[in-house]
């Protein structure tokens, strides 16, 4: 429930969909949205404003939360009032996310709003339904609060959604109304339903409204989407705003790298994700900090080595690279040339801490002493190479 527009930039593992794109998925799958129209300028959106007709709302849509509170979200009775909003939320800034688009839908009304979610369980294994009827603030806020007033309902995965689990959900939550239980129930199950097929992190509603009429609605959309399950699903994956992400990370995955920029300045690569967090660790041991987390599998080719170098020495923070192998299906003498690749095929300015171990380590010692290349500082250890990646960058 949290991630997902919570988090801080792109995330490794995760799409995080607009709200927009989100509204649209849940659409396809039959739950209640309202009616609305994507802009990227005023002028756009006083256009979008007359063809919806009325009053309408205006939002930022950016990947992150609490756009409310942020002056985000505004209502506009004219289309002269919405190219006004749209204005000045296009001109903001929300939790360090540039608004570059607005989203208009037609404005609903607001009797009561409730909250609903699919998510993960790690701990159950299971996914887990969650219901409020204290809605519109952030869910934290209600676990914190009023924890009994938080309905959780866990679906087994293998039989897949049953109505009763949805009764349970709605009946733990206090959901008496019988019209408004028999909306919810559909909604429940289309969520699920939704969750499931795209192999979705989150879906989550909030607020999901109940309007004056007593109709239930999705007002809002957040939607994560597992990154390693994208490629069956090529709709959502086109979703991908990268334009919005960091560009060495869109680079990175281009590339098949597994790449997080971080901010210090040594530079570090390694084979396997618990090698590199290990690297992480040792180089702030050794004093220093890393620029990023690289992670470049258990492949380890050179053409992987020249990719994922080429991402590293674009970042004008990184001062030094710690290169840190350990060889099993990776080899050594494949990651010597493939670093002497990389230094051939582009002018890398900063000087590269190797350390080499495991299935031919020796020949690729060797193949980069031979190098005689100046920039090159082959050490024994990973912590000898650690202090020397830091020393190099100070
Ligand atoms: P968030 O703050 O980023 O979660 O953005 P939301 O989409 O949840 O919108 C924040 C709040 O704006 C909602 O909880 C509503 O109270 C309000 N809001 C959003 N859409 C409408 C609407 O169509 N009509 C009214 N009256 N309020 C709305
Ligand atoms: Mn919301």
């Amino acid at each position: 429930m949290t991630g997902s527009r919570g988090g801080a930039g792109a995330r490794v593992g995760a799409l995080d969909l607009y709200e927009h794109q989100g509204k649209e998925l849940f659409r396809r799958y039959g739950i209640p949205v309202s009616d609305g129209r994507l802009a990227s300028t005023a002028a756009e959106a006083r256009r979008a404003a007359e063809e919806l007709a009325g009053k309408v709302v205006v939002k930022a849509q950016v990947l992150t939360g609490g756009r409310g509170k942020a002056g985000g979200v505004k209502l506009a009775a004219t289309p002269d009032e919405a190219e006004a909003c749209a204005g000045a939320i296009l001109g903001l800034e929300i939790r360090g996310h540039a608004v570059r688009s607005v989203w208009l839908e037609r404005a609903s009304e607001i009797a009561k709003e409730y909250y609903l979610s699919v998510t993960f369980d790690r701990g159950a294994k299971k996914p887990l339904l969650l219901l409020t009827t204290e809605g519109g603030v952030e869910i934290e806020e209600v676990a914190a609060r009023s924890p009994a007033a938080l309905a959780r309902v866990h679906v087994d995965p293998l039989v897949g959604y049953q109505p009763y689990e949805g009764r349970r959900l709605a009946h733990a939550a206090g959901i008496a109304d019988p019209d408004e239980r028999r909306q919810l129930l559909a909604i429940v199950e289309k969520l699920y339903r939704c969750f499931a097929a795209e192999e979705a992190m989150l879906c989550e509603i909030n607020p999901l409204i109940v309007t004056p009429d007593g109709e239930l609605k999705a007002l809002d959309a957040k939607v994560t989407i597992d990154d390693s399950a994208l490629f069956r699903h090529p709709e959502v994956a086109a979703m991908r705003d990268t334009a919005a992400d960091d560009p060495l990370e869109s680079l990175a995955r281009e590339t098949g790298v597994t790449y997080v920029r971080l901010d210090g300045s040594v530079g570090i690569l390694a084979n396997g994700a618990g090698l590199a967090m290990a690297t992480v660790d040792l180089v702030v041991l050794a004093g220093g900090r890393p620029a990023n987390f690289c992670d470049l599998g258990g492949g380890g080719r050179a053409e992987g080595v020249v990719d994922a170098l080429d991402v590293i020495t674009r970042d004008p923070q990184v001062r030094s690279i710690f290169f840190n192998i350990f060889g099993g299906l990776t080899r050594g003498d494949e990651v010597a040339r493939g670093i002497l690749a990389a230094l051939e095929r582009t002018e890398i300015a900063v000087p590269i801490v190797v350390r080499l171990d495991g299935t031919n380590a020796e020949a690729g010692r060797r193949i980069l002493g031979e190098a005689k290349r100046e920039q090159l500082h082959v050490e024994p250890t990973m912590i000898a190479a650690a202090e020397r990646a830091v020393e190099l960058a100070a």
